[in-house]
C-alpha cells in the first residue's frame, strides 16, 4: 500500500527522523490557517498525490505569505497534475501539504528496499539527489552507494557512518546524518515498510539533515499489525477497478494489455500471464479468484475484468483441485448468463471432472471456446483478438 508524503512524514517524525514542520490542508482556507500556525516567511505548497515528479510539473510552489499560500492552494486543489509518474491522464489534487521553506545547501538521495536476491535490506545513498534516481542508476551506477543489512543483525552504526562519509557530510552533519539513517532504518523495519525513499534528503545551511520528500510503501500482508497505517489508505489514488475488486476480496491488478484473465491461484495466474505473452498476446490484468471459484466470485471477477474497455477477449484458466471442474463450469455458465459478455471467451478447466466440464460448456449454447491445454488456450485467445 502507498501513502501520501505528509503521512509518510508523520510516521517518520514519530521515529525521530528529521522532517520539515508542516500541515496537510484540504481547502484553501485550511492552507492559509496552516501557514499562519507554522509562522515564518517562506512556505512551500506541495500537491499530495501518489506520484513523484511533482516539482517539475508545478506541484511544488514557494509562497511568501499565508495569503499567497491560500492562492496557490486554490489553484492546485481540484486541478489535474500530470507528472512523468502519473501517466498522461494525470491525477486530481485533493489535498496539499503546507510546509516551512527550507534553506537547502545540498540535495542528496537515500532509500531503503528489500533485496530479495540476497535476503537483505539494502540502503542506497547518492549525492545526486533531487533528480530522477533511476537515471542516475542507469547512467552513473558508481554514484550510488549501497549498504546491505542482515535483518537479524540490523543496521550497525559503522554502516550508517560509512554512508554519511560517502555522502560527503562533514562536521556536525555526520552526527545528524547518522542519526537520520539509523532512525529511518528503524521506521522502515518497525512499520513493515517495503520501500522508504527520501529524495531529496537535504543538508541545510545550518548543517541539519532533513527529509524534504518522503515516499513509503508497505507490505499489505503486514498491515493488520498497523491499523493506524492501514487507515491512511486513500482509495482516490488507486485504480477504481482495483478498489472495486478489493471489496470482493479478489486479487486483481490492472495491466496494459487486452487479454482479460481469470485464474484460481496466484502462481497459476502468473503462469497464465506468461503463456499469453509467449503466444504473442498481452494480459489486461492479473486476477486470482482463489481456490474455491464459486459462482459469486466468478461473476464478480467477470464483472470487474469486463469493465476494462481494453479487454478484447477473455481467458479463463481454472484448476479443479479444491473444487470440481463441473461445478466451476456450471458457475461460469450461470455467471455468464447474468452479465453481458461482449467479447469472445476461451475456457480451460483442468483437474477433477474436466471432461464433464468441457461437455457442459460446449452444450451450454453460449459462445465459449473450450481448450484442453494452457498452451492451446493461450494460442486460441490470441488468435481471436487478431
Ligand atoms: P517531487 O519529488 O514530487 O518532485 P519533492 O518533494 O521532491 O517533490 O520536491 C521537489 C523539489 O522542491 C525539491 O527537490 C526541493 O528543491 C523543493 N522543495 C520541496 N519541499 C521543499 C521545502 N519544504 N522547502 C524548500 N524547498 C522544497
Ligand atoms: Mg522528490
Amino acid at each position: 500500500m502507498n501513502i501520501h508524503e505528509h503521512q509518510a512524514k508523520e510516521i517518520l517524525r514519530k521515529y525521530g527522523v528529521a522532517v520539515p514542520r508542516g500541515q496537510v490542508a484540504f481547502t484553501p482556507e485550511e492552507a492559509r490557517e496552516a501557514a499562519e500556525s507554522l509562522g515564518g516567511d517562506v512556505f512551500v505548497v506541495k500537491a499530495q498525490i501518489h506520484a513523484g515528479g511533482r516539482g517539475k510539473a508545478g506541484g511544488v510552489k514557494l509562497a511568501k505569505s499565508p495569503e499567497e499560500v491560500q492562492e496557490l492552494a486554490a489553484q492546485m486543489l481540484g486541478s489535474k497534475l500530470v507528472t512523468h509518474q502519473t501517466g498522461p491522464e494525470g491525477k486530481v489534487v485533493q489535498r496539499v501539504l503546507i510546509e516551512e521553506g527550507v534553506d537547502i545547501a545540498r540535495e542528496l538521495y537515500l532509500g531503503i528496499v528489500l533485496d530479495r536476491s540476497v535476503s537483505k535490506l539494502v540502503i542506497m545513498a547518492s549525492t545526486e539527489g533531487g533528480v530522477e534516481i533511476e537515471k542516475v542508476a542507469e547512467e552513473h551506477p558508481e554514484a550510488i552507494f549501497k549498504e546491505y543489512v542482515d535483518p537479524e543483525i540490523g543496521l550497525q552504526p559503522f554502516q550508517a557512518r560509512r554512508l554519511a562519509f560517502k555522502l560527503g557530510l562533514t562536521g556536525n552533519q555526520v552526527k545528524n546524518g547518522v542519526k537520520f539513517i539509523l532512525a529511518l532504518y528503524r521506521a522502515y523495519v518497525e512499520s513493515d515498510a517495503s520501500l522508504a525513499e527520501i529524495n531529496p534528503l537535504v543538508v541545510t545551511g545550518s548543517g541539519d539533515v532533513l527529509a524534504l520528500d518522503a515516499k513509503m510503501n508497505f507490505d499489505d500482508n503486514a498491515l493488520y499489525r498497523h491499523p493506524e497505517i492501514a487507515e491512511m489508505r486513500d482509495t482516490n489514488e488507486e485504480d477504481p477497478l482495483e478498489v472495486e475488486a478489493s471489496k470482493y476480496h479478489l486479487n486483481y491488478i490492472k495491466l496494459d494489455g487486452n487479454v482479460g484473465c481469470m485464474v484460481n491461484g496466484a502462481g497459476l495466474a502468473m503462469a497464465t500471464m506468461d503463456i499469453i505473452k509467449l503466444a504473442g498476446g498481452m494480459p489486461a490484468n492479473f486476477l486470482d479468484v482463489g481456490g474455491g471459484a464459486s459462482v459469486e466470485t466468478v461473476r464478480n471477477g467477470f464483472q470487474i475484468l469486463l469493465s476494462d474497455p481494453n479487454v478484447k477477449a477473455v481467458l479463463v484458466n481454472i484448476f479443479g483441485g479444491i473444487v470440481r471442474c463441473d461445478r466451476v463450469a456450471r458457475g461460469i455458465i450461470e455467471a455468464a448468463k447474468s452479465i453481458d459478455i461482449r467479447v469472445p471467451m476461451v475456457i480451460r478447466l483442468a483437474g477433477t471432472n474436466a471432461e464433464e466440464a468441457a461437455e457442459l460448456l460446449k452444450n451450454s449454447g453460449m459462445n465459449f471456446e473450450v481448450a484442453s491445454s494452457l498452451e492451446e488456450a493461450a494460442q486460441k485467445v490470441v488468435r481471436l483478438i487478431q
